[in-house]
């Protein structure tokens, strides 16, 4: 207990695995924690002094399921392990950690390698932030400067980190501390130390930035404890090589899943993803995640998308070829971590052989623009043939047991192995010349753990024994016997066995570590073979789906998409369902103000410009006639009401601090999307707010902005604000009837259409009428709102159809319905009724 409680001291903060014999034990605190959460029973040592301890364990082969566990739930796991053979050890085992599995740093756990999981450090100055972060699985390792705390929180969102080191002292208690565990909801752990290594850390940069990411590789060495050669050199990158989204507006674009239902499913992941390894999948994700600024980097995935689709038949065969890619960059890193086993070197040999023929289809395709990825296509043939000369195809999975190298990779392993081939000749024919010798028919030869090889002599034949036989051992119904010539035997067999055994153990170290020595260069290939991959599954969803290439205006300040869809409606809904609309602000046009009634369609064109801007700048082709588009900087959006509950803000205190972050953020060149703003206040705090802010934009901000509104009186800014469009949608009403027809059309709409919305949803026909004339008085009333210049045109007639007109006869039948006493069927027939009447 002395030993457990020195080795405790040094990690109070993670769960202490404390290896005895074959369980992993837990003690005090930790025991009584753990029974709980991973359903255990708790006992106690000690039991019988004053003071038993509380105590809980877990069998040592069955460890990894509750470390994992753990891990998911956010909490630190270190392992002791015993350090010696216990037999062989003077006192107490020895024993130390081997291992603190962090929720950054899991590389088993719950990771099926679609994702990332990514261990974020951030760092400070009195003036700035720095932030690094990689992957423990697949050892990529990056590092940025960024301006203020808000950009580190929307970094680390963006990440998906689960776990961040902070190079700072910082308590749960600071705003930061709290930001980062409770709305981010993030472990937060702490590095204020860094480490130095030439290999990894780039020196020429900034002195923050190497901070930052010395002390992430500080943080990594010390939990595990090991060095790891898949760790790739850090490399740095800039917030502003790509299209920046805040987290809030990812999510509300649908880019990795369906903000609604939290699926891959509605997507525009889902959308894309028509990948065939898992790596390609990462990458993906990677690229929704984060659309590129560079036209020409954007141009060269285009010229190779449409090569792909200019090439039928060869991209076909390339993506089979790509089904037999295993996942080459995880292997990379289990061969780091020690924990290859012979099937992951076969899968990562049977990769390599697929490589050839990956560079035999895109060299036959013979476009320029596929040079670079045909040149690290590198098929290692070395690797490739150590592999298939070491490793039996039909290896068994642990590697202590023999049966994993191939006859012919080594002689003295051969040599054994004919020893124990001939070994069963030789004992079949000792077995056969002693029945002879003796006359005991049915005396045979056995096998097991305990006895080794022996004679099996029924008690009927015991008489039969001869002299040279020695007894080994009695049962009930027989009795086994050795002779001089079957110990021998056996100690040459056994010898054998156990000597090929840990030779092939060794040799398959040996093949593993050669292996380890490639781990650059695999890593390299594995991220050429991803983005092969990604490419094709976005030139199959192009063909799939008819979409055609966009053209990029450098610096252009006019958007032109004819007939555009919304890709993932469009998906969901059917193409033949969806009305395609399209999409024009020339030169001059800075805001389209749109206008219409609930349910016709804003949203979803204003999330057609977004999501053609995002798949554009990921190289995605376009569902539309053509499209033309500058290269935006940043995406700014305010869609929806969700409420933010966790950090238990209000939606409108949401709203306006979306919008604060979009006009204070935006250049010219950025996309600002507000989707009726302004809805979660009063409707005069409201229109006074939603006008505001639209002014701003056109004064001070001049990005592209889409303004979605309800309030109909924000129209007149036409008149005085020069940048600014009414864009309305189209509605068709005939007899009173209103069909929404989803086209976007010019001008501002006429009118609101509130109560018919109410009409079709049902609302009884007193309470519609009695809204037209509170409308009515309403409008009479409000004071005409005050846009700059004042130049007010009078107000459009109100004009809401008046359903009951000239028929006293009907307004006395509806007037007499006793609403709150029908029945569902008995409303049925009033209706019926009333439209007889009518
Ligand atoms: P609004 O924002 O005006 O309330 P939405 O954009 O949310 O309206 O659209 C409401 C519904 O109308 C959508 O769920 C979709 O089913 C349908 N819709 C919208 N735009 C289109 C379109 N272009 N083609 C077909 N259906 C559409
Ligand atoms: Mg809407």
């Amino acid at each position: 207990m002395q030993q457990y409680l020195d080795i405790k001291q040094d990690y109070p903060d993670a769960f202490l695995l404390f290896r005895m014999g074959d369980f992993y034990e837990l003690f005090y605190d930790d025991a009584v924690k753990a029974a709980q959460i991973l359903e255990l029973t708790l006992t106690s040592r000690n039991k019988n002094a004053d003071n038993p301890i509380p105590m809980a364990g877990v069998p040592h082969h069955s460890v990894q399921q509750y470390i994992d566990i753990l891990i998911d739930l956010g909490y630190k796991v270190a392992i002791a392990e015993q350090m010696e053979d216990p037999k062989k050890a003077v006192g107490v085992v020895k024993r130390d950690v081997v291992q603190i599995v962090t929720p950054g740093t899991a590389v088993d756990a719950l990771n099926t390698g679609k994702e990332n999981n990514f261990l974020v450090a951030i760092d400070r100055d009195q003036t700035s932030y720095a932030l690094s972060y990689l992957d423990l699985a697949t050892g990529e390792f990056f590092v940025t400067s960024l301006s203020d705390f808000e950009a580190v929180v929307d970094e680390i969102s963006a990440l998906k980190a689960r776990e961040v080191v902070t190079g700072y002292a910082l308590s749960s208690e600071d705003v930061q501390g709290k930001i980062l565990e409770t709305q981010l909801n993030v472990l937060v752990s702490q590095e204020l130390i860094g480490f130095d290594n030439a290999d990894l850390i780039d020196y020429s940069l900034a002195d923050l930035e190497i901070a930052v990411a010395s002390k992430l590789l500080n943080y990594v060495m010390t939990t595990q404890k090991r060095h790891l050669t898949h760790l790739q050199a850090v490399q740095h990158y800039e917030i502003k090589d790509f299209l920046l989204m805040d987290a809030a507006s990812k999510k509300s674009l649908d880019l990795l899943q369906n903000a609604r239902t939290g699926k891959k499913h509605g997507s525009l992941y889902w959308l894309l993803d028509e990948t065939k390894t898992a790596m390609g999948t990462r990458m993906l994700r990677i690229w929704i995640d984060r659309p590129l600024v560079s036209a020409s980097a954007i141009q060269t995935r285009q010229a190779i998308i449409q090569t792909f689709l200019d090439h039928f038949f060869e991209r076909s065969d390339l993506t089979e070829t790509l089904k037999g890619v295993y996942d080459i960059e995880r292997l990379a890193s289990r061969v780091s971590f020690g924990k290859a086993n012979p099937k992951d070197l076969l899968q990562l040999a049977q990769t390599l052989s697929n490589v050839p023929a990956i560079k035999g289809v895109l060299t036959d395709m013979q476009a320029e623009v596929l040079n670079h990825l045909i040149n690290q296509l590198d098929p290692m043939p070395d690797l490739h043939e150590l592999i298939t000369s070491a490793i039996d195809p039909d290896a068994a999975a642990t590697i202590t047991e023999g049966n994993i190298i191939k006859n012919g990779f080594n002689a003295t392993l051969d040599d054994y192995r004919v020893i124990m081939r001939d070994g069963t000749t030789w004992i079949a024919e000792l077995e056969a010349k002693e029945r002879e010798n003796s006359g005991i028919n049915n005396l045979k030869i056995d096998y097991n753990k305990k006895d080794g090889y022996y004679f099996h002599v029924t008690n009927s034949n015991r008489e039969q024994v001869p002299d040279h036989f020695f007894r080994k051992a009695t049962l009930k119904n027989s009795e086994r016997y050795g002779t001089e010539a079957l110990s021998r035997l056996e100690s040459q067999m056994l010898d054998a066995r156990e000597n090929s055994a840990s030779l092939e153990y060794d040799l398959f170290l040996q093949v593993r570590d050669q292996t380890e020595t490639f781990i650059a260069r695999i890593q390299k290939l594995a991220k050429t073979i991803a983005e092969i991959d990604v490419l094709q599954s976005l030139a199959v969803v192009a063909e799939n789906n008819h979409y055609i290439q966009p053209d990029i205006i450098k610096n252009g300040q006019e958007i032109h998409i004819i007939n555009g869809r919304h890709a993932v409606v469009e998906k969901v809904m059917g193409a033949q369902e969806y009305v395609p609309n399209s999409i024009e602000f020339d030169a001059e046009t800075m805001i389209q103000l749109i206008t219409g009634p609930n349910m016709s369609g804003k949203s979803t064109y204003m999330r057609e410009l977004a999501l053609t801007v995002v798949m554009t700048q990921i190289g995605s082709f376009i569902p539309a006639e053509k499209v033309q588009l500058p290269i935006f900087d940043a995406i700014f959006t305010r869609i929806g009401a969700a409420d933010d509950l966790i950090s238990g803000q209000s939606t409108f205190m949401v709203e306006m601090m979306e919008a604060n972050h979009a006009i204070r953020r935006a250049t010219k060149n950025s996309l600002i999307l507000f989707d009726e703003l302004g809805r979660g206040t009063a409707t005069y705090d409201g229109i006074a707010l939603a006008q505001a802010i639209v002014e701003y934009i056109h004064e001070h901000v001049g990005a592209k902005t889409l303004f979605a509104t309800h309030y109909h009186e924000l129209v007149t800014l036409e008149n005085s604000l020069q940048h600014l469009k009414n864009v309305h949608v189209a509605t068709l009403e005939a007899n009173g009837e209103v069909t929404f027809l989803h086209k976007i059309e010019p001008g501002p709409a006429d009118k609101s259409y509130g109560i018919h919305v109410a009409k079709i949803a049902g609302l009884p026909s007193p309470l519609l009428k009695r809204a037209k004339v509170i409308l009515s008085e309403l409008e009479a009333d409000t004071p005409k709102l005050q846009t700059k210049t004042v130049v007010q045109e009078t107000p459009t007639e109100m004009q809401q159809l008046d359903l009951f007109a000239g028929s006293d006869e009907l307004a006395e039948a509806v007037r007499n319905l006793d609403i709150m006493n029908l029945t569902p069927m008995e409303a049925m027939n009033q209706l019926y009724e009333l439209k007889k009447l009518v």
